[in-house]
């Protein structure tokens, strides 16, 4: 019944992608991703030598982006303990950049209506057997206040299907919605303080729009930068097959003025040491066009859906030892950028993997449309895109990581004082912005542990911050611990969103 599209959604396909706002990024009518030059990149740098591998970890210690060559060297080593060395690498570096801090946020899904038919995923058009739904902005209101008010997010990615009824005109009504929710909580309020969007691919106008009610990060995933694939993957006639349209999507937002773009390839549908050199050379287009690269890259790995068998069909799964190896040349790669890693993975890979490198996760995730203020805990999986591996609480993985020697950041203060795009980028690669996120990290995780810890979670976060409020002691300013010790004490009765 969904599979053939109404007058209005045709007419509305038709009216999206503005062919001179892809050209003019392009050179010579040619994108950034040639396929050849990459497996040709791929094929040449083969068995690296010793010395060759440890001046490119150089290079990614001093937080400069690899070029394509030098990331083929690494995605081509094959002695297990060179590996070892590249995982501890990358760690050195999440340290050197981000410290211990990680960043939590739950995703927040508006609606499953899609005219488009990408054949991994369970909302393509002509899956039948799925629920389609829209939020009201009142329901939208209830989803914020079980996340702001009872779980304790501050921050929330925004996913949408592609669909008229999903536009950027709604896209901007969900955002203001969202802003506006403010939540009594035990000790003081909650609120959603940046809410980062996933959404299709936009023309300058929308994304405009989309700035002026204050979108926090645009992410959208290329899926697979293999021209051939995408194709076969994105139906012909659909939105989505045009490849450069999203291709170019985030170089028309940073033209928009939304500082902070995301990228991400899903990894399963074709060679994953391919979609590694397709993120790279993203990055570096974005760096070379824009002087800003990614704020953020994710590296999603397909997951089950109902009723999808191409994801049972592939032959590109990722292991989960190349999983890591994936998450590990990424931050070498792009020493500069944060690294997401979602719900869709288990417990047992998230514990592994975050030392390498990861600075967000998600936790509490709900994925069904209107699934929090349902309060259902099953998944179900005809409303949702696909199965999650991990459904643990916030207050789960907060106290895990904590165990593990990570402080949770609710900061959204870098955003709101003009730490973004190119300024943010300064900061991070010379390791200045570690120094307030660290002070903005130990006030906003106090502000949470005050209002929604578990009495056990609490008991392991309150052991942490009084280890992290000794290291700024013995690290910084005296005049700064004292500011620090008065907004700790501020927040202890009852005010909220003190930041430096
Ligand atoms: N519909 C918009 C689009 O495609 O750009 C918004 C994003 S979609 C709701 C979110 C992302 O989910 C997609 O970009 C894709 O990478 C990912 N996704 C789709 N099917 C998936 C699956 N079976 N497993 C894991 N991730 C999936
Ligand atoms: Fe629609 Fe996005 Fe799913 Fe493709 S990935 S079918 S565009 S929701």
């Amino acid at each position: 019944m969904l599979a053939v599209l109404s007058k209005k959604e045709r007419d509305w396909v038709k009216s999206v992608i503005k062919e001179e706002e892809i050209e003019r990024y392009m050179q010579n009518g040619r994108d950034f991703i040639d396929d050849d030059e990459i497996w040709e990149k791929l094929r040449k740098n083969v068995k690296p030598d010793k010395k060759r591998i440890e001046d490119i970890i150089q290079k990614s210690m001093e937080i400069q982006t690899l070029e394509p060559d030098e990331t083929a060297c690494l995605l081509n080593i094959e002695d297990p303990e060179i590996w070892q060395q590249l995982f501890k690498v990358a760690k050195d570096i999440k340290k050197k950049v981000y410290d211990n801090r990680i960043v939590t946020f739950a995703p927040l899904y508006c609606g499953d209506l899609c005219v488009n038919n990408c054949l991994y995923c369970g909302f393509r058009r002509e899956n039948v057997v799925i629920k389609r739904k829209r939020l009201t902005l009142e329901e939208i209101r209830r989803e914020t206040e079980v996340l702001a008010g009872e779980i304790g997010h501050k921050r929330l990615i925004v996913v949408y299907g592609e669909h008229p009824s999903t536009d950027a005109a709604y896209i901007a009504d969900t955002i203001r919605t969202i802003y506006d929710v403010k939540v009594k909580t035990k000790n003081g309020y909650g609120q959603i303080r940046r809410a980062n969007v996933n959404i299709a691919p936009m023309s300058i106008d929308d994304l405009t729009l989309l700035r002026d009610v204050g979108i926090g990060t645009y992410q959208v995933f290329q899926e697979t930068y293999h021209h051939e694939t995408y194709k076969k993957l994105h139906p012909e006639g659909t939105l989505k097959a045009h490849y450069q349209w999203r291709l170019y999507c985030h170089h028309r937002a940073l033209e928009a003025g939304v500082d902070d773009v995301a990228l991400g390839a899903l990894f399963g549908l074709y060679d994953w040491k391919f979609e590694v050199m397709g993120l790279l050379y993203h990055a570096r287009d974005l760096e070379r066009q824009f002087g800003i690269g990614p704020h953020t890259i994710s590296f999603p790995r397909l997951e089950p859906a109902a009723n999808t068998p191409f994801i049972q069909q592939t032959k590109y799964k990722v292991s989960d030892e190349d999983f890591k190896k994936i998450i590990a040349v990424i931050r070498l790669s792009v020493p500069y950028t944060g690294m997401i890693l979602t719900a869709r993975e288990p417990a047992y890979i998230r514990r592994e993997v975050i030392p390498i490198g990861i600075t967000q996760t998600d936790a509490s995730t709900k994925i069904g449309i209107g699934a929090y203020s349902d309060r259902y805990t099953d998944q179900e999986e005809d409303r949702q895109q696909f199965i999650l591996g991990d459904t643990r609480s916030l207050d789960e993985v907060i106290r895990e990581l904590a165990q593990m020697g990570y402080i949770t950041s609710f900061c959204t203060a870098g955003y709101r004082c003009g730490r973004t795009g190119d300024r943010i980028m300064t900061l991070l690669r010379t390791g200045r912005e570690a120094v307030f996120c660290k002070l903005n990290a130990v006030l906003t995780f106090k502000e949470w542990l005050d209002d929604f810890a578990s009495i056990e979670t609490k008991k392991v976060g309150e052991e942490m911050l009084k280890r992290e409020m000794e290291e700024i002691k013995n690290k910084l300013p005296q005049n700064v611990y004292e500011k620090l010790l008065e907004y700790y004490e501020r927040i202890e009765n009852g005010e909220r969103d003190l930041y430096f």
